[in-house]
Order: structure tokens, then sequence, then C-alpha cells
């Protein structure tokens, strides 16, 4: 549905809102929004957009760390101007008389802020449509949902390891409806929900959108699984790794590209013996050959790193395969208008605008360089073989892979590529600092 300003008009005055979130997402993934009384959600916000302050762009995962003095990228941290998207605009029926919108951000000057996670990605698809395609997919959320936090740690809301369980499903039934049926008004649809591998862990598949929309249904997924079992006293938690040796939550990338001019799947190639286009194969070489760069924004924690082992369906090495869980990337077995790709290499906690922007980006590189797609890993153990080589193995692997990746970079902008390392950098200079848990358990009796 594409929305005007006027539409917006319209629902605000039918559905009686009172408040507008106007929300948007930054580097480091956290879910920013400023509520906005109706009275003040003006015909000006609407067409010019409201001031915000540009600090929110330059701190890293603990709100109250500021980069050092000359890091802000409005100068001295000055303002910049927040233009909603009114396709973006829902109603958010769970909370009262209230809507949300994304926005885009702008300088004071009418400039598009290069570090946006959004507007890097429009930038991304913006070089598709020059080629003369458009971008389709969906992210596969894998999330935990915990009881409460006690000296010990989460409890989780259902237990055993029973992935897929119709009785531990119909234990958490209002859980499973909470994380379904009101997506729908807010433009999710989820295709199927059940739990996972890990004790409270869940699993959703969406339908696929064009465009920004795979993204934006990613972002208003994740804070609307939030809200609501917030509102039920539980946490939602798309952090990657929560229990140690349990599993992790993955956000497997389903994604193709389509012709704009016929609207057929360009994967798709029926004279190929595997149905696969030649551009297929390019993009699929991009991807593999960024690796290690992706991984930074896909994996973008230090706790990513530790869902990346092998034998837990989360990839280790770089490799692809068909209808192979234990690859990289998986190309499942419809063709025609459903050939596509899995990119599992996502963790949930990644940023689904810098994620998806990084994975087309090295896809087109891979396209125009025409670059050669290795063999596949056939119906085989895709752990033990060697693949093109290992993905990184933490983040400050991935961060130096990122800053050696001249390709994503150009694609993604020297800008934002160098203030996200300049972030991630903090966040793990602090954890360096911080004695952990493990450390005292394992040396404080022994020496
Ligand atoms: N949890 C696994 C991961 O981290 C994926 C399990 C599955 O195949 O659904 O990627
Ligand atoms: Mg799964
Ligand atoms: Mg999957």
């Amino acid at each position: 549905k594409n929305l005007n300003n006027d539409d917006i008009r319209k629902i605000i005055r039918d559905e009686d809102i009172k408040i507008v979130r106007v929300v948007f997402n930054d580097l480091v993934n956290v879910a920013r929004a400023r509520n906005i009384p109706v009275k003040k959600f003006t015909d000006e916000v609407l067409e010019q957009g409201m001031q915000y302050p540009s600090a929110m762009f330059s701190v890293d995962t603990a709100a109250n760390f500021v980069l050092p003095a000359g890091a802000g990228f409005a100068g001295g941290y000055g303002s910049w101007m927040l233009k909603v998207d009114p396709a973006t605009f829902t109603v958010v029926p769970w909370a009262k008389q209230t809507a949300r919108v994304i926005a885009d951000v702008f300088t004071l000057e009418g400039e598009p802020v290069s570090v946006y996670p959004r507007g890097i990605l429009h930038n991304v698809l913006k070089e598709f449509e020059a080629e003369g395609y458009s971008t389709f997919g969906a992210a596969e959320l894998e999330f935990y949902v915990f009881e409460k936090y006690a000296k010990d740690g989460y409890e989780p809301t259902w237990t055993g390891l029973q992935c897929y369980s119709e009785v531990k499903q119909s234990q958490v039934d209002e859980i499973l409806y909470d994380l379904s049926v009101p997506m729908e008004s807010v433009g999710i649809e989820v295709e199927a929900i059940n739990t996972e591998y890990g004790p409270g862990q869940y699993e959703i598949s969406m339908k696929p959108h064009k465009g920004l929309g795979q993204a934006d249904a990613a972002f208003y997924y994740k804070t609307s699984a939030k809200e609501l079992m917030h509102r039920r006293g539980l946490l939602a938690t798309f952090m990657t790794k929560p229990l140690t040796g349990l599993s992790g939550s993955g956000a497997h990338f389903h994604h193709s590209l389509y012709e704009l001019a016929s609207g057929d799947n360009a994967f798709y190639d029926a004279a190929d013996e595997n149905g696969m286009s030649e551009l297929f194969k390019h993009f699929i070489a991009g991807q593999l050959e960024h690796s290690a760069a992706i991984c930074a924004f896909a994996n973008p924690s230090i706790n990513s790193y530790r869902r990346l082992r092998p034998y837990t369906f989360a990839p280790s090495n770089i490799t692809w395969g068909f209808e192979n869980r234990m690859c990289l990337i998986r190309v499942p077995e419809a063709r025609g208008q459903g050939t596509r790709l899995e990119n599992r290499m996502p963790g949930a906690d990644c940023n689904p605008y810098l994620m998806m922007a990084a994975m087309y980006a090295a896809g087109l590189d891979g396209i125009r360089r025409k670059l050669p797609l290795t063999d596949p890993v056939h119906n085989e153990d895709a752990y033990s073989v060697e693949g093109s080589g290992s993905l990184p193995g933490s983040l400050p692997e991935a961060l130096a892979a990122l800053k050696a990746d001249e390709a994503l970079t150009k694609y993604l902008g020297a800008d934002a590529v160098n203030a996200y390392i300049a972030l991630k950098e903090n966040e793990i200079s602090r954890f360096n600092d911080h004695v952990t848990d493990w450390e005292i358990e394992e040396y404080a009796d022994l020496f």
C-alpha cells in the first residue's frame, strides 16, 4: 500500500490517533523514536520534516558513551532533519491511539545523511534499478522470549529442546498469537511461527517485500515483538547467542532480483542445467567473495560470533550448495518466480538495513565483475569442506576485513563504513576492559 500525506491525515482523523512515533534506527541498530502529539504532527512536519539531534548517530551500543570530540558527523553534533516516509505509516493497534512512521534523515541543507542505514540501503537499491532490476526478499527471524531475569539468568517461556513441537507450542499459544496476528496490522504477514531448537526460542518467517520494505518489515517486526512481549511482562531478545552452548538466533536472508521491464525472476534460467541464470551465479560469487566484510554488518556484536559454529545450522565457513543447510548460502529447490538464495550468515542482532545493503552490494559487485562461481557443496557435510575459507571468528576480524574491502566501502560509502568501524571499536574496547564472569569462575580460585 502506497500511502500519501492525505491518506495519513485521513487515518489520523478516522482512527482518532493522538500520538505519532517518528522512528528510525542508527548504525548500531538501536530503534530511536520521537513521540509527537498529533497536534504537533503538522503539515510542515509531513512536508518538510522535523529537527533531531544528530548526536544520536555518534553513540555506540551504550547510549551514554559519546565519541571523542570531532567525531560528530554534523560538526558540533548539530541538528538533522527527519522526513517521514508515508509508505511506512501504520496504526499501532496495541498502543493507545498511536501510530508510527519511519523517517529518512537529511542535513538541514536537505542532503541525505551518509551514516543513516536506511539511506545506505536505498542507495544500493537505486544501483539495481539503474541496472534494470528490483529486489525482493525477507529475513527469517529467530529470537528468544524470556520470563524474567533472575540472578542466574533468564527463564525461558517454555523448556525442553523441542523444535516445532505442537505440545510446547500449545503451552505458549498466547505468545504465538501476539507474535503473529497483530503484526498484520503493521504490514507484516507472518507465514509461519514455531518453537525453535533452544528453550524459549521462536522463529517466524514472513511474506517477502520489495525494495526497502524487506528491511522495514524486519525492523518493525523486531520492535513490535519487543513491545508486545513487554506488555505481557516478557522479554523478547534478538541478541544472537543468549544461552551458552544452546541454539543461536539467526536472521537468514532469502532474496532475489526481478527484471523491472518484464517482472520476471532474473535468477531463473530454464536453459541452465540447474535453472540458474548467469546473473544469479555472479551474484552468489560476489557474496562469497565479500563474505568476511559482509559479516561485519550481518554479525555486528561481540556476541554474534558465538553463533557461527559448525554443526549448529549456522554457517562457519564460506560455502554454497543446493538445499544444504550446513552451507553459508543455500539455494532452495524452488525455480521460476521463486528462484532465490538464502544467505544464512546474519545473526538476529543485525541491523536489517545494513545487512541487506551489504548483501546486495556484494552481489552487485559480483554481477558487474562477472565473477565466476565456485563448485557447490553437494549432499555432504559442508562444515568439513574447505570452501572459500572460514567466516571471521570475531568482530575485530570482521572489521579488519571490512576495512580492507574497497568495493563494499564504495557501495556503502566511506563515511558510513568509517563511522561504523569507529563505533564498533569503542564497543570492543569497552568489552576488552571488562572482567567477565567466566574469568572469575575459571581463575579466581585456581590461581
Ligand atoms: N539457529 C540456526 C542459526 O543460527 C538456524 C536453524 C535453522 O536452520 O532454522 O542460523
Ligand atoms: Mg530456524
Ligand atoms: Mg532458514
